[in-house]
This record gives structure tokens, sequence and C-alpha cells, in this order.
């Protein structure tokens, strides 16, 4: 499967220089920033972007991990009815290795909707944590619910009048046709961001958490770092500059 086009490139010096004319996000910034990462399940936002929400952490900013649902669906052998249980306490271990904080919409895993009163409760999630900068998942995309939690992002991000930026993520496997535009060097938290993806002890993160790396291998390479996150900023956020 393609995950990204190769086509695409981006040298580490025009990164440097973006992130030079936007230094809202350096180490000495005095505002700690709100990040929100939505994701359709548990796993999904550390999949994703759990390398950048290190690095956002770790510069002193406040990261949420917005979850779509508690993973109902699908929990390994454990029984249905305690999947719910079983993955919270999984998203909140892997929240606690990323020095981030985990929210949760009511939707169900596998079941999503993406209708009136969903949007607005998503749109009133999202605006009670005053996002400077939101993160979620490619709409273009082989689950339901990653598919469903994108519309209900950008439904809230335009209720907001844009006034956040708002960055779209791939998860391996389920992405298709992702062209990055912004790339996050995560060489430097690779055990952290390896270590919050095998909280998920039920998703059998050794299934799809190699996969994730090859990926960010490769946008590794086009943009110059070891192992680099990739994601595609709307066209219409604000212009702020990821770490
Ligand atoms: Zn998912």
């Amino acid at each position: 499967m393609e995950y990204y086009n190769s086509s695409v490139s981006i040298s580490r010096r025009s990164l440097i220089a973006s992130v030079a004319a936007f230094p809202l996000f350096s180490a000495a910034s005095a505002r700690a920033l709100k990040i929100v990462v939505a994701g359709g399940h548990p796993g999904d936002p550390e999949c994703g972007c759990a390398g950048t929400i290190a690095r956002f952490a770790d510069l002193g900013h406040d990261v949420v991990l917005l979850y779509l649902n508690r993973g109902e669906g699908y929990c390994g052998g454990a029984a249905l009815d305690r999947c719910a249980a079983i993955r919270t306490a999984e998203a909140q271990d892997a929240c606690r290795i990323l020095k981030a904080r985990a929210a949760f919409a009511s939707q169900y895993d596998g079941r999503a909707i993406v209708d009136s009163p969903h949007y607005q409760e998503f749109a009133r999630l999202l605006a009670a944590e005053k996002p400077d900068v939101v993160f979620t998942q490619w709409p273009v995309d082989s689950h339901r619910d990653h598919r469903a939690v994108s519309a209900l992002t950008l439904d809230a991000w335009l209720a907001s009048g844009r006034k956040s930026a708002l960055y779209y993520y791939e998860v391996a496997g389920d992405t298709s046709m992702f062209t990055p535009t912004d790339f996050v060097d995560i060489s430097a938290v690779e055990s952290r961001r390896r270590a919050a993806c095998y909280a998920h002890v039920s998703q059998q993160p050794d299934h799809w958490y190699p996969k994730q790396v090859e990926i960010t291998r490769r946008h590794g390479k086009q943009s110059g770092f070891a192992q680099a996150e990739a994601f595609l900023r709307h066209s219409e956020s604000p212009q702020v500059a990821l770490p």
C-alpha cells in the first residue's frame, strides 16, 4: 500500500526556515499551547503522532488525546463487555508515557455516527479544550471510525471559525492518498513513541507498529532525519510551525 507521495519532498533547510519564521513553538515560548490530537480509537493518535506529542509535551505544552470511543469493539481475546475498560486503561497508560491527557467522546467503536447531534457533541468537546493546534485523521481511510473523526473534527474546526491550526495525520495500514506538507523529527523520542504504542497491548502492536516505523523512516529520508512523522496542514489553517 502506498502511504505517501514520494514525489513530495522538503529540505531540512526549509523546515528550519519555517520554524524560525514562527517562533510560537520554540522552547523559549512563554505561553503553554493546547494541542488536541483526535483519533477514531485508543491507539490512533499514538500510532500517527506519538513522537510529535512527546516533543510538544517536552516543550511544556498541554496535549490532549481525544478519542472518539473507548475501543468497545475489539480487545484481543477478552470478552467484548470488558473492552471499554481495558482500552481506556491502555489509553491512559499511553498518555502517561507521553505526558498527555486522555479525553473521550461518547461514540461506540465500529458504529461511528456522523449526524447533527454528534457534530454538536464533538464541537462542544473540542471547543472546551480551546485548542491552539488540532490534529485529526486523514479522511481517505479504510476504517469508518477514522473517516468519522476526520469529518467531525473538520466540522468543529469550521464552526470555531478556523481559529486553531489544523493538521491531518496517517496511520499504517488504513490511510491512503496522504501527501504530507510538514515533517517533525521524532528520532530522539523513538523509545517513548514505541512505549506509548505498546501500551495498547490488546491491539497487538507487533502487527502494526513496525509498519508505522517504515512510514516514519521513509518520511525521515524525505526530511533529513532518522525518523519523522508527517502531517498535512489544512490550506486555510493558521500558519504555525510544529516542533
Ligand atoms: Zn483506529
